[in-house]
């Protein structure tokens, strides 16, 4: 027997175990906010959601775009728009309006679905419908089903769920299509190596709209576990909800477990408690999972975090084109009696490749990757799409080796920053700095940064007699791209260093910034 695999598969089973269960503590106090709600009504919500796109005559397969912080209402599109058979768009609230309608355009949205936050600095970006997430404006679009039946779906596992767009090694950014079948099997890969069960409580530390969460909620939704929305990433409110929530688990890149640290330490400086673990119903007291991704954590970090927390530290690795779970980094057994100091370096690494990941690292120390969970391919860019291909295997553009069956990345072949867990285009970020009339030449790197992982740096050789200050440069960024993007430093430079075919050589320009350091990627 062959059954599609499909999103929807996680909501309908929770719909039909656990309807009282409570399924969403949305964010409080925000406009629209769904307060909390049970599987039961997320589940009407959902379906509700589908039949107001059959009112608006959005086809299977037509795209539905989100600009959102995270909120129930994203929660709900995941399944009340892909679950039946169209296309979610999630898309990076933190984008200017340009980029975003950049998006808006290229992915064909039909329907556009903004947060009030944003509603008026998106004023200019529309769609065929634009919808504002405001708790009146999408009142009807997130009523429940109430008996009403959704337009039918033939489920197939290998139309397209989601399209992610992630900046990468073009100046534009290009659309990931995850198809239901990469989602459905990244969701249980995931779901069983962190190991969700019912009595989870996942607390939305991660973009929803990154890699739709890393298709975290989709497990916990599968096993009918909790989902606490945070909209705003905070070191001391993710504390507090851990208490008043009883969380038991979360998701992000190294910035949210430095912001979590440095919160702890206040906490603890201040003579107060820092949550460790939850006890959920009956069962003995778990220690928080912090699921952590995006760039290599330090040992030191993770160390702090088994220390200090007393939380559990998995690593993951991979990317928005491969759903993204690769790799998984989680303490064997065999690790239990050691010394802290080890085990840390030990979790330092990415991580063995998931159940049904093959791995390998070609002549050139490129990271290769073959899965079901691989994307299908970029949205409208064919040629993007053969560049990442290559006799069965997916590159990942990131640079590394094996140290047994662990796969430890070290290196970056693509030209991409990767700052708080967001890419960021080197190219972008040059091509702005080219639009400056006094700018001659522009190489962008990404150097170490304490908070961020990696921070953006521009090396700028300026025309002949022009004069224009770093801060002066870092505005007129500001002026064209989404400010996390924007350099955080410039030097200007007399020249830059090029191979004979006028290439830059970006890894001389890098070297001084990583040298004494074992990994090129923070
Ligand atoms: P994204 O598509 O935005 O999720 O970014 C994917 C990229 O993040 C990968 O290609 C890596 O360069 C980087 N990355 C993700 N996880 C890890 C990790 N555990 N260690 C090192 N780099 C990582």
């Amino acid at each position: 027997m062959h059954v599609p695999l499909t999103v929807s598969d996680f909501l309908d089973r929770a719909a039909l175990v656990y309807p009282e269960r409570t399924a969403v503590v949305d964010e409080p106090g925000v406009p629209g906010s769904f307060g909390t709600i049970t599987y039961g009504e997320l589940a009407e919500r959902a379906a509700g959601m589908a039949v107001a796109l059959d009112q608006l005559h959005v086809p299977v397969g037509g795209r539905v775009g989100i600009v959102s912080p995270n909120a129930a209402r994203f929660l709900t599109s995941y399944f009340g728009v892909s679950g039946f058979g169209r296309v979610l768009v999630p898309i990076n609230f933190r984008l200017n309006a340009a980029e975003i309608g950049f998006i808006v355009e290229h992915s064909g949205t039909e329907v556009l679905l903004v947060d009030p936050e944003y509603d008026k600095e998106l004023a200019g970006v529309s769609a065929r419908v634009r919808i504002v997430l405001d708790g009146v404006d999408d009142a009807e679009l997130f009523a429940p089903a109430a008996g009403r039946v959704p337009r039918g779906w033939d489920p197939d596992e290998d139309a397209t769920c989601s399209i992610n767009y992630t900046s990468g090694t073009t100046a534009r950014p290009k659309g990931v299509e995850l198809t239901h079948r990469n989602c459905a099997l990244n969701a249980m890969a995931l779901g069983w190596h962190t190991g969700v069960t019912d009595r989870d409580v996942l607390l939305h530390t991660l973009p929803m709209f990154h890699c739709n969460g890393w298709g975290m909620p989709y497990a916990v939704t599968g096993m009918g576990g909790r989902h606490v929305v945070l909209r705003k990433v905070d070191g001391e409110e993710i504390l507090r909800r851990i208490e008043d929530e009883q969380v038991t688990l979360m998701c992000g890149a190294p910035a949210v477990v430095a912001a979590v640290l440095a919160a702890a330490e206040s906490r603890v400086s201040e003579g107060r408690p820092v949550p460790m673990a939850a006890r959920n119903g009956q069962s003995p007291t778990r220690a928080v999972r912090i699921v952590v991704a995006g760039a290599p954590p330090p040992s030191s970090v993770i160390e702090r975090v088994e220390a200090e927390l007393g939380w559990e530290f998995i690593q993951i690795y991979g990317l928005t084109e491969t759903s993204p779970l690769l790799t998984v980094n989680r303490a064997p057994l065999e690790w239990d009696g050691l010394p802290s100091n080890e085990r840390s370096r030990l979790l330092a690494r990415a991580g063995t490749p998931a159940i049904g990941v093959r791995m390998a690292v070609d002549g050139d120390g490129e990271i290769l990757a073959r899965s079901n969970h691989v994307f299908r391919g970029y949205w409208r860019q064919p040629e993007e799409s053969e560049r990442v291909f290559a006799d069965g295997w997916f590159r990942t553009g990131d640079g590394g080796r094996f140290d047994g069956a662990f796969v430890v990345i070290s290196d970056r072949k693509k030209d991409v920053i990767i700052s708080g867990g967001e890419n960021i285009s080197s190219i972008e970020v040059e091509d702005a700095l080219y639009g400056h009339p006094a700018v001659l030449e522009a190489a962008v790197i990404g150097v170490p940064d304490e908070r961020w992982g990696e921070t953006v740096k521009a090396l700028v050789v300026l025309r002949p007699g022009a004069t224009v200050g770093e801060a002066d440069l870092v505005e007129f960024c500001r002026s064209q791209l989404a400010h996390f993007k924007c350099p955080t430093s410039i030097e200007l430079r007399d020249s830059l260093p090029r191979t004979a075919t006028g290439k830059l050589q970006k890894f001389k320009l890098r070297q001084p910034y990583w040298q004494d350091r074992d990994s090129q990627v923070n």
